[in-house]
């Protein structure tokens, strides 16, 4: 009992029947949204918090009304005068939030926490000692519930060891470990009472977030407003100053509850519909490195909304969607199929089922930009090598962050995080060549998913429905393969680029189980040794960290920005910052968010790049 170290109520769902087992002295507070943690030991008055999420779950069971129809909620018509006093614009965006609120309160996004967990070193800072991964869908209706994505098995150090270090293991009185909500909390500042008899609103001074001139408050609880469980916001929040809706919220929540404390947050919007500024990037931090401190809890992890078009994607939703597949044109085709070209149809079919499937699920972004780029990647080693298939080599992109590419038929699909950690272009060269490898040899996996029933499940299950891992003696053919192609290609003037980066990465492997934890495809790793390409570890110069122009790999999110409404992914524009530390170089870290506010329409799109200076040496594209 006493040896759980830390106690985390993710996601208070606080309900009435949770209400009942609180303590006297804590008052249940509407207040959905609450991240605590608790400083060890944990006494037993203590544990009525977890029980409270526990059976907090009722509260999440109501499904927010109306149909999602996919398209934007209506703006708001910004017919009201503009405002003339402080006190005005208080009034103006209180009431925003609120319609923010109501806008939104039908959608389904999805939800990415990546938190490393800290230690010291000596030469470069906090550095990762451990890592966890949450997805899942976040309904953002009257109490914040949310579906995960992942199966127990992936939860592995993700979830599971989250669990078992922070709650010690007391699964029983823990149902959020399928609501780690705890991270996105601060999409809202207070859901039920942000208003002015809980809240001081203190007008500090004007301030451009990007291209959005914003008028900056101190927000701070009244101090006869009764404070629950799950806390008050207290902090600062940002508020454009056109329509007055807050697009930004930096602080964390007060007070904290006995042996606990709150994560501190830093919170950002984005202007994705009209009238609208729409909840996109997270990020948590805590730790502190200073000389005698005795709290050991040290991370920093980036939360990330996105797939907010998305369809609703319960049970019912998706037996409706059921899809005839699309009746091609067969004008020019006067034959029946060959056997061969038949067997080309049905897999050119399963590719299809599983592409619009993984769209659908909100893990895989629509065509575009990236993809032109990888395309070009993907074309100069096939044309190099002379490779001519029967049908298109085609690539997406998957909106997830651990590192992680597969191929279903002759799609190539990678992860943005594996896209934004690559130093060059000759390093992402080599990690499709390994998946154009395993379509030059035909390790066809897909072809199962012809069958549409096999794509009738819910968007949650994907992991459990889905998957494309080959054996180790295909894994073992495509490595060879690639390193063939890429010894033919442009690249193999770079391939040292390559052995940097893997060597950089195995040296961090070890501490990012959850990063290399793959859902679908192959790991790059496993058991903190590096798998993938192998062989090319061992060009190129040794790791140096002190060498400030050696870039082996980069920061999480330098490189593939995703637009949370439509799920579009295209490259980060960002300047180059110069290195002047072995501490700037941060390989595979997640870093604050930065993005470049921007309203709707005007010709800075909303973007968003880290506060990193690593992001942009040695860009290769
Ligand atoms: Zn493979």
């Amino acid at each position: 009992m006493r040896t759980w170290k830390w106690m985390f109520t993710a996601a208070l769902l606080v309900s009435v029947s949770a209400a009942a087992q609180q303590p006297s002295e804590s008052q249940p507070s509407a207040q959905p949204n609450a991240a605590v943690v608790t400083a060890a030991p944990v006494s037993s008055d203590a544990t009525p918090a977890s029980a409270q999420t526990a059976d907090g779950q009722p509260a999440s069971a109501a499904q927010p009304q109306g149909s999602q129809s996919g398209t934007a909620p209506a703006p708001t018509p910004s017919t009201q005068p503009a405002p003339t006093t402080m006190d005005q614009v208080v009034d103006r965006f209180i009431e925003r939030e609120h319609g923010l609120m109501k806008a939104l309160s039908n959608r389904t996004p999805v939800v990415e926490t990546y938190l490393q967990d800290l230690t010291a070193d000596p030469q470069l800072g906090p550095v990762p000692s451990g890592d966890h991964y949450f997805l899942g869908r976040m309904d953002m209706g009257v109490s914040v519930d949310r579906k995960d994505y992942l199966k127990d098995q992936d939860k592995g150090v993700g979830m599971q060891g989250m669990e078992t270090r922070l709650l010690g293991g007391f699964h029983k009185l823990y149902k959020v470990q399928y609501e780690p909500t705890g991270f996105s909390w601060m999409v809202y500042a207070d859901r039920t009472e942000f208003d002015r008899s809980h809240y001081e609103f203190h007008y500090i001074r004007r301030e451009f977030l990007g291209d959005v001139r914003c008028l900056v408050f101190d927000v701070t609880p009244k101090k006869n407003a009764k404070s629950g469980k799950g806390g008050r916001f207290l902090g600062r929040i940002w508020v454009e100053d056109q329509d007055f809706n807050i697009v930004r919220l930096n602080g964390t929540y007060a007070p904290a509850p006995r042996n606990s404390y709150f994560f501190h947050m830093d919170s950002w919007r984005l202007n994705l519909i009209p009238g609208y500024w729409v909840p996109a990037y997270i990020y948590s931090e805590e730790g502190d490195f200073s000389a005698g401190v005795k709290n050991k809890l040290a991370f920093k992890a980036q939360t990330r909304i996105w797939g907010y078009d998305l369809k609703k994607g319960d049970k019912d939703d998706e037996l409706t969607q059921i899809r005839v597949d699309s009746v091609k044109d067969e004008t020019a085709t006067t034959q029946d199929a060959s056997p061969l070209q038949a067997e080309r149809e049905w897999q050119q079919q399963a590719e299809d089922n599983v592409i619009e499937r993984l769209t659908r699920a909100g893990l895989l972004a629509p065509e575009g930009d990236v993809d032109h780029i990888l395309q070009t990647v993907v074309n100069n080693l096939e044309v190099t090598n002379n490779i001519d298939l029967p049908r298109p080599v085609r690539t997406r992109v998957l909106l997830t962050a651990p590192l992680e590419t597969f191929s279903v038929g002759n799609t190539i699909i990678i992860s943005r995080g594996l896209i934004d950690v690559l130093p060059d272009e000759a390093s992402l060269a080599a990690v499709l060549s390994h998946e154009l490898a395993h379509i030059v040899l035909g390790h066809n996996l897909g072809s199962k998913y012809a069958f549409n029933d096999r794509m009738l499940f819910s968007d949650d299950s994907t992991y459990n429905n889905l998957g494309f891992k080959h054996i180790p003696e295909e894994e073992t053919a495509a490595d060879k393969k690639a390193i063939e192609l890429l010894n033919n290609s442009p690249y193999a003037q770079k391939l040292d680029n390559v052995g940097l980066f893997l060597k950089a990465l195995q040296a961090r492997a070890p501490q990012l189980s959850a990063l290399l934890t793959t859902h679908l495809g192959n790991p790059l790793a496993e058991n903190g040794t590096i798998d993938r390409l192998k062989d090319l570890e061992g060009k190129g110069p040794a790791l140096d960290n002190n060498k400030l122009d050696q870039v082996a790999a980069l920061p999480l999110g330098g490189r593939v920005k995703i637009n949370p409404w439509d799920d579009k992914a295209e490259m980060v524009k960002t300047a180059p910052v110069a290195i002047t530390s072995a501490r700037d170089k941060m390989p595979f870290e997640v870093t604050p968010f930065y993005p470049r506010l921007a309203r709707i329409g005007s010709s800075t799109a909303p973007s968003a790049a880290p506060a990193t200076a690593a992001a942009n040496s040695n860009s290769g594209n």
